[in-house]
């Protein structure tokens, strides 16, 4: 019987069955150039969801979003009582 590790800190991308969120990825290859949060930024957006005792297999536990998804939106801001990062814009 295998072990099932449990990824606490882990993004989406980086989870053993990330082929299961392939219309996600999908989805933010295809943002609309105008409201998409610019490469560099997106990283460190992620950075600071992976250092976050929220995160939680891929999702915000404050929202319960995909944090790969909230924060491909320049727009969007980290939703914590304390934001760990916010709005382009
Ligand atoms: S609270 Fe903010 S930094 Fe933490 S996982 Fe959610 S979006 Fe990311």
């Amino acid at each position: 019987m295998s072990e099932q590790r449990i990824c606490k800190r882990c993004l989406a991308r980086e989870m053993p069955d990330a082929g299961y969120f392939e219309n996600m990825y999908e989805y933010i290859a295809n943002i609309d150039p105008q409201i998409k949060t610019p490469e560099a930024l997106y990283e460190e957006r992620l950075a600071l969801c992976k250092e976050c005792d929220n995160l939680l297999n891929g999702m915000c536990r404050t929202c319960g979003c995909f944090v790969e998804m909230r924060a491909a939106i320049a727009a969007n801001s980290c939703p914590a009582v304390h934001p760990k990062w916010s709005s382009l814009g």
